[in-house]
């Protein structure tokens, strides 16, 4: 019988405490038999997202979002390809993405009835043929980076607007600075952790400045690239960064609060709140800093896919990612991905079609 590797959770790291590689473990199972309205998968490939951090504990603070299990399947976005059904609706061959697979080589998945699980076809030539757009440029970071900005960012055409990224380098960032300048903004700067990553945003993606946050002062460097002061600033990482940008925000100035991953490691609660002389700044000048969450937005996912697809065909957004090869992988890929070793979307790349 072929072998079945699988990713399951070994151990939780603690709510305080860094995510290891030892917390995960990979077992060998059979290949799944299937019944009457399930389907077999072969997996192509998985993501691995900042926001999985929040499932290793026994309780995520959310109710959208359930915590992984012991010794069960790491779960979360993934495509694969269907190898064999026992249902009407799919078909051997068809391209499937779902936001709950199984880190597993071969899954079953329930298709009819009440157990079913979300699972969609891939119909776009464009993605059957580079499958990780869809968890990339073609899916949740390019949802979140446009839909974060046009939802909170207050973009105005012609308004000489300055935007600042953090995170930049990363699949939401490189993509959230790139949409700001499609929109309008005329001055894009963005706060990464390498070198490379700043060359990338300022060679690559035209940003018009970089900051790397762990060798330049922050303070200074914005005041330099951001002499009329900040309009936009897109959260990634909250703590000392937001603090720095926070402080040179002009008044009636925009915040998109997208994610706090410089806290994912403590127990904070989400999103935590400003330290006392930072929240005091943004009240006096009229900051806005609403939570964002794309989940909320499923009903503009439709339009909103369709623009990024234009805008990447177009050549408008470019797009980059940072592949492991394996399913063995996955532990470290989120492990690197945590502690910025990637640039762009962070992929594992578990087989081919
Ligand atoms: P990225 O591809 O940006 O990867 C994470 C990056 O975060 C790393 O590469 C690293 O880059 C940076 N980072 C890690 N630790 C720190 C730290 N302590 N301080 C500063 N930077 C750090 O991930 P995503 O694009 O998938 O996610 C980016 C953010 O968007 C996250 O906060 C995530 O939770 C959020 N998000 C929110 C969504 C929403 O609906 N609101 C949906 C999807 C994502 P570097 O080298 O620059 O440090």
């Amino acid at each position: 019988m072929a072998k079945n590797h699988c990713v399951v959770l070994d151990s939780r790291p603690g709510e305080d405490n860094v995510p290891t590689v030892d917390n995960f473990c990979l077992k060998e199972y059979p290949v799944p038999d299937i019944e009457d309205g399930q389907i077999l998968v072969k997996t192509l490939c998985l993501s691995v997202d900042p926001y999985m951090r929040s499932r290793f504990n026994q309780h995520t603070g959310t109710d959208y979002m359930s915590p992984w299990k012991l010794d069960c399947p790491i779960d979360g976005g993934g495509v694969g390809a269907v190898v064999e059904s026992k249902s009407r609706h799919f078909c051997k061959g068809e391209i499937v993405e779902s936001i709950h697979w199984p880190w597993q080589e071969y899954a079953m998945f329930e298709v009819e009835g009440f157990n079913s699980l979300i699972l969609n076809k891939v119909e776009s030539e464009l993605v059957k043929s580079h499958v990780s757009l869809m968890l990339g440029v073609l899916g949740v970071p390019g949802l979140t980076a446009l839909l974060g900005i046009s939802e909170k960012g207050h973009v105005t055409e012609g308004a000489n607007q300055t935007f600042v990224v953090s995170a930049a380098a990363g699949a939401c960032g490189s993509l959230a600075g790139q949409i700001a300048r499609v929109e309008g903004c005329t001055n894009v700067v963005g706060i990464c952790g390498t070198e490379e990553k700043c060359k990338f945003l300022t060679d690559d993606l035209k940003f018009d400045a970089a900051i790397n946050y762990k060798d330049d002062d922050v303070d200074s460097k914005l005041k330099e690239y951001c002499p009329g002061g900040i309009d936009i600033y897109f959260d990634n990482v909250g703590g000392q960064i937001s603090n720095s940008v926070i402080k040179q925000m002009n008044k009636d100035s925009h915040i998109i609060l997208c994610g706090q991953i410089s806290m994912y490691n403590t127990s904070q609660p989400y999103p935590p709140p400003l330290e006392e002389d930072i929240e005091n700044i943004r009240q006096e000048r009229n900051i806005t800093r609403d939570r964002f969450l794309v989940l909320n937005y499923y009903d503009q996912f439709p339009k909103a896919l369709a623009q990024l697809k234009k805008w990447y065909e177009e050549g408008k957004l470019k797009y980059r990612e940072t592949i492991s090869e394996g399913l063995e992988k996955a532990p470290e890929a989120f492990v690197s991905m945590m502690s910025g070793g990637n640039i762009g979307k962070q992929i594992v790349h578990v087989s081919g079609p």
